[in-house]
Formats: structure tokens, C-alpha cells, sequence
């Protein structure tokens, strides 16, 4: 198995912490048409689309209650 090469990794994405692993999603639409497929084939009922402030695209997470 091949080590990933985090500095590279870190270098190319200029991603905050927050967001790691979380796929960015270009545009509002893409963020919730992902959203609303996964709740419902995985029921992920809080599943949110938000702009993200670190790298100004679109991620998915659970809604803060
Ligand atoms: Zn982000």
C-alpha cells in the first residue's frame, strides 16, 4: 500500500481542517441535489448545505440543533 503524501496533499488543497474529507461541491445546486439523495437512501434526515467559509464552496453537514 502506497503512503499518501499529506504535505502534497496539504499544498494542493488549500483547505482548511474543517474541511477535510468532506467533498466540495461547486455550486448550491450540486451541494443539495447530493443532500436530498442522501437523505433519502441513507436517511441522513439533518444532511445540510452549506457555503463554506474556508474555501468558499459547498459541503455537506448535519444540521446544528
Ligand atoms: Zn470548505
Amino acid at each position: 500500500m502506497a503512503k499518501t503524501p499529506r504535505k502534497l496533499k496539504r499544498a494542493r488543497s488549500r483547505h482548511a481542517k474543517s474541511c477535510e474529507g468532506k467533498q466540495p461541491h461547486k455550486s448550491r445546486k450540486e451541494a443539495e441535489d447530493t443532500a436530498s439523495k442522501l437523505r433519502s437512501e441513507r436517511g441522513r434526515r439533518n444532511l445540510v448545505a452549506y457555503n463554506c467559509q474556508q474555501c468558499g464552496k459547498w459541503h455537506l453537514g448535519n444540521k446544528q440543533r
